[in-house]
């Protein structure tokens, strides 16, 4: 059974407040019509040093985005957002672990769209430094629904009501995610992060009107591929050609790149050599052992650790 973390202080009402104490009531937007839209970040130590989180503007400027989209007011500017966040990591931050935060806008006022006021809500995980496993994935029978209806490029709560149903789904098929395929039978995202393949060398990736979100962690590794000089294309992709593919990653702040070692029951050959090389980029840069020019990494405590660790 796994149980979510209750650290001790999350962000709500413009402070810190303590877990218990951070309520939603039932009468609010939130919960009745499931009214909330959010960014998930991940802060990484770096060896010997300070605590940085990845790309924060551009999480701050998807938020925003989601917020327009469903008509949520958002006033925070993103120096407030900064510090909120500063102040949680304050808070939580311990030496040994890496963090993971959810930043979410709550509907806590308004009534079908009138009088609507959000308040943004952070919460902060702990999270082991290491490389995740290769996982066996599935292909989900339930679709990503399309921009006319709930848009993918909307990071919203009731978004992931799908995804939760695949999860479920492939659970009882011993697949650790699954994929989700468009309303036209191509290949949209995973659960919670975006998908990858390679075939004869070239990395492909679905655009976002696929029906994937626009994802952050796909921008690094776009630029990192390029750096590395690995042709790295968007371009919509059939069922058929992830079940070929020589490599597939899923890709995303919180699965950051996890390699897949089955499709659908049927391994894939070989180690994955484009992928794996990838992903070290991907650690050393989030990590600041070898900075990549496209990742920016934001320090918000003078916290720092003496932890060596691997540094891939
Ligand atoms: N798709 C979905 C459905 C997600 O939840 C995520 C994780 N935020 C992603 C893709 C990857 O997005 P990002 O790289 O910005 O985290």
């Amino acid at each position: 059974m796994v149980k979510l973390q209750q650290p001790k202080y999350v962000y709500m009402n413009g402070g810190l407040c303590l877990w218990n104490e951070a309520t939603l009531h039932i009468g609010c937007e939130a919960v009745t019509r499931s009214l909330n839209v959010f960014e998930g970040l991940k802060g990484y130590w770096q060896p010997e040093g300070p605590f940085g989180i990845v790309q924060l503007r551009s999480h701050y400027e998807r938020l925003r985005r989601s917020a327009r989209l469903l008509h949520i007011p958002f006033e925070t500017s993103f120096d407030d957002y900064r510090n909120a966040l500063a102040q949680l990591v304050e808070a939580l931050l311990e030496s040994d672990q890496d963090m993971w935060f959810r930043t979410t806008l709550y509907g806590v006022e308004g009534h079908w769209g009138e009088g609507t006021v959000a308040d943004l809500v952070i919460t902060g995980y702990h999270q082991d430094k290491r490389v995740p496993d290769p996982i066996a994935l599935g292909l989900s029978t339930w679709r990503r629904s399309p921009d006319v209806s709930l848009p993918a490029r909307i990071k919203a709560g009731s978004n992931y009501q799908v995804a939760r149903l695949a999860r479920i789904e492939g659970k009882a098929l011993g697949c650790q995610d699954m994929v989700l395929l468009n309303t036209s039978g191509r290949v949209a995202e995973a659960t919670a992060s975006c998908i990858v393949m390679v075939r004869d060398g070239v990395i492909y990736t679905p655009p976002a009107t696929e029906g994937a979100l626009e994802s952050v962690t796909l921008d690094i590794v776009e630029a990192m591929a390029k750096s590395m000089n690995i042709p790295f294309i968007r371009r919509p992709i059939d069922r058929t050609e992830l079940l070929v593919a020589d490599e597939i990653a899923l890709c995303g702040t919180l699965a950051e790149l996890i390699l897949v070692k089955s499709i659908e029951g049927q391994p894939l050959n070989g180690e994955s050599p484009i992928l794996r090389s990838l992903q070290a980029r991907y650690f050393r840069a989030v990590r600041n052992v070898d900075p990549h020019p496209f990742v920016e990494l934001s320090v918000l405590t003078d916290k720092v650790t003496s932890d060596k660790q691997r540094t891939y």
